[in-house]
């Protein structure tokens, strides 16, 4: 009897080395894991760039606002900002086009540091989506959806204090800080063609106007969303903003001047359920990142804690979103393993 008792002790102490030796072999396996990120180059950002240069012809530049019409559906850009804030850009890397949705992000962010983030949602949700990105969606009966659908977007624009122009200039201004480049401005002739065509837009205004979650009393406020939508931004330019949210909020050069770690967990878990419109879901499925993307053709997209990734090919699909852009994301995650829940 007692023999058996000393068997099972010693049986014991076998079993629970055993698991503690699992514990720290499946500890060792996390922590590789997460800091082999293998080093980014130049030469397998422009393989995947070539591999992708022809997808424009499985999609359609934006022309409901006719002045994207004109763009370049071959342009075609790629930027990365590494951990260490280290810029790799490869294409057309000085081509500029409008920044359109990705403008929210911004907006977003500075409603939310002059409201914070309760009175912010208190008029609208946190919502997903199922519904393209200018659907009226409940605003009939009920608040926007999310700040990234047109409607929560607008609306957010209007909370920002100021008259006249005032918001949009704060949006420009904060664009301009993060990515380092006080050259950044608007493209005049894209804010007029979408003045003039944004009748969708001046709807939704009008219906939150009208159940009062808007107090403006002329249009300057909307005037100010298409203006933020018109402001013209490189590939480089977004890379930069990805990293940005996916570092608390930490420019590329490591200045902490708008650190706060609430701001951009709020942004970037928008980005993941809303930033790529109705395929979102899917997105996440497939790419696994907080993202977002514009009808100018650009997306961007932030790795937390890691890297900011940028994109730019104007042709898109039926989504809105830049079809040769989110084909080199899914390259670039794949390669990498960058996808958080891989
Ligand atoms: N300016 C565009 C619009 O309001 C922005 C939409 C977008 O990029 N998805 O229609």
């Amino acid at each position: 009897m007692k023999k058996n008792k000393t068997y099972s002790i010693l049986f014991s102490l076998f079993v629970m080395s055993l698991s503690i030796n699992s514990t720290v072999a499946f500890a060792q396996t996390t922590v590789q894991k997460s800091t082999t990120t293998k080093e980014i180059t130049k030469s397998k950002l422009t393989e995947i760039l070539e591999k992708n240069r022809t997808a424009y012809t499985k999609g359609k530049v934006a022309d409901y606002i006719p002045e994207l019409g004109k763009m370049d559906a071959k342009a075609i850009a790629f930027s990365v900002v590494t951990e260490k804030g280290k810029v790799i850009s490869v294409g057309d890397t000085n081509k500029k086009f409008t920044i359109q949705s990705i403008s929210k992000l911004i907006a977003l962010m500075v409603a939310v540091n002059e409201k914070g983030e309760k009175n912010v949602f208190d008029k609208m949700g946190y919502y997903g989506t199922d519904k393209p990105f200018n659907h009226f969606a409940n605003l009939e009966s009920g608040k926007p959806l999310n700040p990234l659908m047109n409607a929560g977007a607008i609306l957010t624009t209007s909370l920002i204090e100021g008259e006249g122009e005032v918001g949009f200039q704060k949006i420009l201004k904060m664009i301009r800080y993060i990515t380092k480049n006080d050259l950044i401005d608007y493209s005049k002739s894209v804010y007029e063609s979408e003045k003039e065509t944004g009748h969708r837009n001046r709807g939704m205004f009008y219906i939150m106007k009208n159940s009062g979650l808007i107090e403006a009393n002329d249009e300057e406020k909307l005037n100010n969303y298409f203006k933020q939508c018109s402001i013209e931004v490189t590939a480089e330019d977004l890379a930069k903003i990805g990293y940005f949210f996916a570092h608390q909020c930490t420019r590329f050069d490591g200045d902490t001047t708008y650190k706060n770690s609430e701001i951009s967990t709020l942004v970037q878990s928008q980005m993941l359920i809303a930033g790529m419109y109705e395929y979102s879901g899917e997105y996440a499925r497939r790419v696994g990142l907080p993202s977002k993307s514009g009808v100018g053709g650009g997306i961007t997209v932030a790795v937390p804690n890691k890297m900011g990734i940028g994109v730019f090919n104007p042709s898109l699909d039926t989504h809105g979103n830049s079809v040769a852009g989110y084909q080199m994301i899914l390259d670039l995650v794949n390669e990498y393993h960058l996808n958080l829940f891989e």
